[in-house]
């Protein structure tokens, strides 16, 4: 024999070796350039990606995202739809300089400013350089295609300048304005946080937990008694809440409390909180500047608890958000006593310079020292921290920059109905996020962002900088050093007000990088620029980095809205909202048709991953050791509704399920070879000769047209059951059934299966790209030379009636299977009959005796069908408790129901099949099995003949299992000794099914090369 026909595979895929070729020919052959070019100037589907964070590596949370972004990706492709491919990058923001700072090992905005605001934004650009560069590598490695070298960085002058714009148009609808107000702080960043930061960010922590007397000024010897967690806010204090129609009372030790709190106690002078109203009390840290400074009273507050506490709330106006409202409404005055770094200011004496948590012994020390501290202890509560650095929040008091919502929500509402959600629930919690949300607070006191062009000035007017040329052309000084729209240099610029002619300093303020990520539908694409500007995104930091165009608006009116766009589910509250939010506001309509969102990615045992706990995964650590293809099947798999459980252990899984592709695709080779089969590119039909082939056409048919419904609705997941189903039926039944034909060479078998494995492989190529392009070059001798450049298979309507006859031919063999496992008979052991109730079979008796090794198959009633189902105790006892006793009575009693596989209905509760045991009780010396209306019995009563064919059947299976291991080739011819002599009258038979040229009877077994 010559050069095989096809290249042989190997026993099973080596996948990252097999994905570094694929790579290396990619490059080599220029695919992706390739496919591009065949697309260029087909229908537009326009999708928009997210942009990653350049702050580490490829994390393996991503790789799920990048991986269904490039499944539907070259889905479209494959269809013949031109893509934009843009990949993008998130550059700026507290993220880089959190990474920076550690880096550094500089820990406040104090050491950042002495280290110098140039250096430190080259260190932050440094950073995303490098990130970006192993963003890019990690990538390539899972297979995601994107115009990489064209990406868009969202630090670009080119950006900043389109987000300017839609400040300035916010500013002149009159939405944008000053809040003075209370806010969620981080001290370590030393900026305010926004709500929608928030979401997800508590964590459970124990803090102290302090009861304080306030003694009341009017009533000597009496007190106030509050409860509070945050010690630090005690030195703030201006007054104490009651709730005004809850009952308070004085105990005996002259403690005034709410009832309901102290429901066991005799309560002296009861009064309703009404009644406590204005009197005054001595503060707690009035022997500080502040304190001393305010005259403490007793206040009304509706919302005051009687769930916790004593029912009466010490309020800081300068330490909490409702208190900030509280000080308003009954004009209270505000101390605020920490600074930006989350200190204590110099007029707390002692305090000065303390941190919150530093403080909070200190002060309850004092508090004891001064004979009012009644107890303390710890509580656990679930307490915000930033989600950047971990750090717990306070409140402060802070001027923030806003962009008010009132005009906008019902918009953003309306815009969000024309947007399909996958999964459908999502457009329900994007309508609550939207419902809910606050005005934007848009700024961070932060040195590496976009900086806000806000120059308000002593007269009173706010010029807002909407582009560069708009700075340029009223800057007094300063342009000549601007290397990048950014601090530290932008903060050199001084123009002159529009109003009064003055010269007017920038705030110092950038901008919540929402801002940044949320304009890409604009200003990547083009919107309102009149020219195109090549390579126009590369400006600014990203100069050097990108050859991205800046394009003009028409490219924009082609692209925009996205059709599709894809992120995990809290991008709802994020990008999704950022973009939105943005795009209502430039053009009154949602920039995105159609969304997918998915759920978390947890470890193989459901629990978070951490790198703390060990359990996190390194992209490429998975890369090296299951395969990008193994991990893309992971993900496309999942139902995006539902958490992912991700890990090695699944891997193997996958690994489990795509071996029986790769060996049929194998075995065809294999078979090819010998019968020296070479099907041509053009004959890719399918063949309609034999009846199994033509089922096979047809059960290839209904993959093609499943998969593709599959593709359609975003669903990645229903592709890859299809999958499951149709290679089970390809290997376990059409193989399994043809394999003598493969043996004697039947050409028209082996096109059947070369047909099949072909379409199949174009299918499936979205979601493993490697595996399906190694083996299309191995199959697909002179058609496209990759599998991704092939098309969409165009296949005929599938012949659904005709299936599911065979579906039920399967049935009733899967269950003559089940009949003889409970039969305790050896499956090689032919017997003499299966009768078959409630299927239609027809047409196909001989298949199934063949199948189930019997002589003969009929139609008829199945008698005296016994069925027996007992609770599996271990398993059933922990899930029942109580009621497993009647839950075994009424199994026992026959009440029950039976349902598809294998699981029954008993008082309510759904029994799963590893929860009972089953038995089935035909006639004596029958086996009988059941399910889904279908009912088989086999007969097991065995003869002299069929116990001899027993034993044929056995050594068959031993000369086999010998010649696999002693490495013969499946086409060679043998010589068999050793065979018992009473098994000569089969000896044509046994010789055509172990390839024998000649049997010797007596002695040891053994076979020979003949
Ligand atoms: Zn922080
Ligand atoms: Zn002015």
């Amino acid at each position: 024999m010559g050069k095989p026909i096809f290249q042989p595979l190997p026993d099973k895929p080596d996948h990252p070796r097999l994905e570094e070729e694929v790579l290396a020919r990619w490059n080599a052959e220029e695919t992706f350039a390739k496919l591009r070019a065949k697309n260029a100037g087909g229908p537009t589907f326009s999708f928009i990606d997210g942009p990653v964070t350049a702050n580490k590596p490829l994390g393996i949370h991503t790789t799920w995202g990048r991986t269904l972004k490039d499944v539907f990706q070259r889905y479209k492709a494959l269809r013949g739809f031109d893509q934009r491919y843009q990949n993008g990058f998130d550059c700026q923001g507290l993220w880089i300089e959190v990474g920076v700072e550690r880096e550094l090992g500089l820990n406040s905005k104090h050491e950042i400013e002495e280290y110098g605001l140039e250096k430190f934004a080259a260190k932050c650009r440094e950073a995303v350089v490098k990130y970006s560069e192993q963003l890019w590598e990690g990538s390539k490695r899972l297979g995601q295609w994107m115009d990489w070298g064209r990406d868009y960085f969202t630090f670009s002058d080119t950006n900043i300048e389109y987000v300017w714009r839609m400040l300035k148009t916010v500013h002149e609808r009159d939405w944008l304005y000053k809040g003075h107000r209370s806010t969620e702080w981080c001290p370590r960043c030393g900026t305010s946080i926004s709500q929608h930061e928030l979401i997800g960010s508590y964590v459970d922590r124990a803090d102290p937990s302090l009861f304080v007397r306030f003694p009341l000024l009017v009533r000597p010897g009496e007190f106030l008694v509050i409860w509070t967690t945050t010690p630090w806010t005690l030195p703030a204090n201006v007054a104490a809440a009651v709730n005004p129609d809850a009952e308070y009372g004085r105990r005996a030790n002259g403690e005034w409390v709410a009832a309901a709190r102290y429901p066991d106690e005799q309560l002296a002078d009861k009064r309703t909180g009404a009644e406590l109203v204005g009197w005054t009390y001595r503060g707690p840290f009035d022997d500080l500047t502040p304190g001393s400074e305010v005259e403490h009273r007793v206040i009304p507050w509706d919302d005051v608890s009687m769930d916790d506490g004593t029912g009466i709330v010490h309020i800081a106006p300068g330490c909490g958000g409702e208190d900030f409202e509280l000080a308003g409404v009954n004009g209270l005055p505000v101390i605020q006593p920490v600074d930006e770094a989350g200190r204590f200011y110099d007029s707390f004496g002692w305090l000065h310079g303390m941190s919150t948590t530093e403080a909070a012994e200190q002060i309850i020390g004092n508090l004891e020292e001064k004979g009012i501290l009644v107890e303390a202890g710890l509580h656990e509560h679930r307490y915000p921290e930033c989600w950047r650095c971990h750090t717990p929040l306070i409140f402060r008091i802070a001027d923030d920059w806003f962009i008010s919502v009132r005009d906008l929500r019902q918009q953003m509402l309306d815009a969000n109905q024309t947007v399909e959600w996958t999964p459908a629930y999502m457009r329900k919690r994007m309508d609550d996020w939207l419902n809910n949300m606050d005005d934007w607070n848009i700024s961070r006191r932060r040195y590496y962002g976009l900086p806000l062009p806000f120059y308000p000035c002593s007269c009173g007017h706010l010029n807002v900088i909407g582009s560069r040329a708009d700075l340029e052309e009223r800057a007094l000084s300063g342009l000549d050093q601007l290397e990048e729209l950014r601090r530290p240099w932008i903060d050199r610029v001084p123009i002159r007000c529009e109003e009064c002619g003055e010269p007017v300093e920038r705030i110092k303020e950038v901008g919540d990088v929402w801002l940044d990520a949320g304009i890409v539908p604009f200003s990547t694409l083009g919107w309102q620029n009149e020219t195109a500007v090549p390579e126009g995104f590369g400006v600014g930091a990203a100069k050097g980095l990108t050859t991205a165009d800046l394009p003009d608006h028409a490219y924009w009116e082609k692209w925009f809205p996205a059709d599709w766009v894809s992120e995990m589910r809290e991008q709802i509250r994020l990008w999704f909202y950022s973009q939105l939010f943005m795009s209502v506001v430039l053009t009154g309509q949602a920039p995105f048709k159609r969304v997918l969102g998915y759920e978390k990615m947890l470890d193989e045992t459901g629990r978070e991953m951490h790198g703390s706990w060990g359990n996190t995964i390194e992209a490429n650590d998975a890369f090296n050791r299951m395969g990008a293809d193994v991990m893309r099947w992971q993900f496309a798999a999942q139902a995006p509704d539902r958490d992912l459980w991700f890990g090695f252990g699944p891997a193997e899984e996958v690994k489990r399920k795509l071996l029986p592709f790769w060996n049929s695709v194998k075995f065809f080779v294999d078979y090819a070879n010998i019968a020296g089969f070479e099907p041509q590119w053009e004959s890719l039909e399918p063949a309609a000769t034999e009846p199994l082939d033509r089922w096979l056409a047809e059960r290839t048919h209904a993959f093609v047209a499943d998969a593709t419904a599959g593709y359609e609705s975003w669903l990645a997941v229903d592709v890859m059951r299809d999958f499951e189903a149709y290679l089970d039926d390809l290997s376990n039944w059409y193989i399994r059934r043809s394999r003598r034909r493969f043996w004697d060479g039947d050409e028209v078998a082996l096109h059947a299966l070369w047909y099949a494995v072909v379409q199949t492989l174009r299918v499936l190529a979205p979601v493993l790209p490697f595996i399906t392009d190694e083996l299309w070059r191995t199959l697909v001798l002179d058609g496209p030379e990759s599998v991704h450049l092939a098309g969409w298979p165009e296949v005929a309507e599938p012949d659904r009636a005709f299936l599911e006859e065979i579906a039920e031919v399967r049935r009733v063999v899967e269950l003559g299977r089940q009949a003889r496992s409970t039969s305790g008979i050896k499956l090689r052991q032919p017997l003499r009959r299966l009768v078959v109730e409630g299927a239609r079979i027809d047409g196909h008796l001989e298949e199934i005796a063949d199948e189930l090794r019997v002589k003969t198959v009929e139609h008829g009633e199945v008698e005296a069908v016994e069925l027996h189902v007992k609770p599996n105790l271990p398993v059933l006892g922990p899930k029942l408790g109580k009621e497993l006793g009647s839950v075994r009575a009424a199994l026992a009693a026959g009440e029950f129901e039976e349902l598809d596989g294998g699981r029954f209905r008993v008082l309510g509760h759904e029994l799963e099949p590893d929860e009972v045991l089953v038995e089935r009780g035909g006639k004596e010396g029958w086996a009988v099995a059941s399910g889904d209306g279908v009912t088989v019995a086999l007969d097991l009563t065995l003869d002299g003949e069929l116990l001899l064919e027993g034993e044929v059947y056995d050594l068959i299976h031993r000369v086999n299992t010998l010649r696999k291991e002693q490495g013969f080739e499946i086409s060679d011819r043998i010589v068999l000794s050793g065979v018992d002599e009473r098994l000569e009258r089969h000896e044509d038979w046994i010789k055509g099914e172990v390839l024998a040229v000649e049997v010797r009877y007596g002695g040891e077994l053994k076979i020979e090369k003949a």
